[in-house]
């Protein structure tokens, strides 16, 4: 940051941060709910706050186990390992987290190459999947696993409708095939549609969900299944490194997140769609896609407006931060950290700066490359 940026940013009194629903801190209530959980070692399986949340979540979702992971990434990771064996493929969309944003994880960690399914929506359905799967023979991989993803991030935060996903796990079924659902945003989903935990967890063989997004926990997040895939999972767990000794303390956070977190889901929402109303007023902008589901607000900058670095920079001079994903395109996510002054802040500047072409282009070039 150059001085002049300081000077300008000392204006501005708070800063809205709208790159990811990560960036939340615990709350007052959450940290003093967490300094009094009670501790084990979870190694040993001694830990009676991260017992409680497992048995919650497994509930919550109708199955029959859980287990608690530091990250989403992990619990994606262990459940193709647990679904495969080497030399197996899975079927996915081809934006997918699992095999875009997972650091190669399926290859790396269990042997097993990914065929992604190319949408314009994000949307696996039957259709798409049909004819995926590889003969019965010696020169292919086996066809073993579908992976979903609900709400889907890359889709705009779009909500997987549940009847698309009980028709495919019935297809998965019918063909043998595991079903496994990366719910990191499942709640956006549960909240945006009434639809509860339950219904969505008949439709999977596991699936994963996040604490530290929307939720507001520091971290952690949960794998679902049966008694059986939890108990292979436990192993996996152990072998990439994520058995945590006294992880009530965090766990606790996850429970209290579940507690007081989720049904405020909808406000997130209703921001969301504030920004993206004040997006839709600004000539050369577009929503991607034009309707803003959930908590997620991606959008793209037409080039002659300027380029997507451009745009970060000039609103993060107006203290709003977003991010920049490509050239042309941005993501602006809303969460618990975000007031509804901060929403109404957010949508007015952006509404100010982006209306007015002239002051765009260029400005994201005058910094530093990698200085953001
Ligand atoms: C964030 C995210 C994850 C998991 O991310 P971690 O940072 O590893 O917790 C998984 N899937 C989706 C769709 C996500 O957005």
């Amino acid at each position: 940051m150059n001085p002049s940026d300081g000077a300008e940013m000392a204006q501005t009194s708070h800063i809205v941060d709208l790159r990811s629903d990560t960036v939340t801190r615990p709350t007052p209530s959450m940290r003093s709910f967490m300094m009094a959980a009670p501790v084990g070692d979870d190694v040993f399986d001694e830990d009676p706050t991260v017992h409680e949340l497992q048995q919650k979540v497994a509930q919550y979702f109708g199955h029959e186990a859980a287990l608690f992971v530091p990250s989403g990434t992990m619990a994606n990771q262990i459940a193709v390992r647990v679904h495969t064996r080497p030399g197996d493929e899975l079927l996915c969309e081809a934006s997918s987290h699992i095999y875009v944003w997972e650091a190669g994880g399926p290859a790396a960690l269990s042997g097993v190459t990914c065929r992604p399914l190319a949408t314009d929506d994000g949307l696996l359905t039957v259709d798409r999947l049909e004819g995926k799967i590889r003969p019965d023979n010696e020169h292919y991989p086996r066809t073993r696993l579908v992976c979903l993803e609900n709400t889907h991030n890359r889709a705009g935060g779009r909500v997987v409708p549940l009847s698309l996903m009980q028709d495919v796990r019935r297809w998965a079924s019918s063909h043998g095939l595991a079903v496994h659902l990366d719910g990191a945003r499942l709640w956006n989903a549960i909240v945006a549609t009434g639809v509860d935990g339950a219904q969505w967890g008949e439709c999977v063989d596991s699936l994963s969900v996040c604490f530290s997004k929307g939720l507001g926990a520091p971290v952690g997040s949960c794998l679902v299944g049966s008694r059986e895939l939890i108990a292979s999972a436990r192993r996996v767990r152990k072998l990439f490194g994520g058995g945590m000794r006294q992880a009530g303390v965090i766990a606790a956070a996850a429970l209290f997140a579940l507690e007081h977190h989720v049904d405020r889901l909808a406000e997130d929402h209703r921001h969301a769609r504030l920004i993206a109303e004040a997006l839709a007023d600004c000539p050369g902008v577009k929503l991607t896609p034009p309707t803003v589901e959930t908590n997620l607000v991606w959008f793209e900058i037409d080039p002659e407006l300027g380029t997507a670095r451009d745009v970060q920079e000039a609103l993060r001079r107006e203290g709003i931060l977003i991010l920049s994903t490509g050239p042309q395109e941005c993501r602006a996510v809303t969460h618990l950290d975000v007031s509804p002054t901060d929403a109404a802040r957010s949508a007015e500047v952006i509404r100010r700066v982006l209306r007015s072409t002239r002051t765009i282009r260029g400005i994201g070039r005058e910094r530093l490359p990698g200085s953001d």
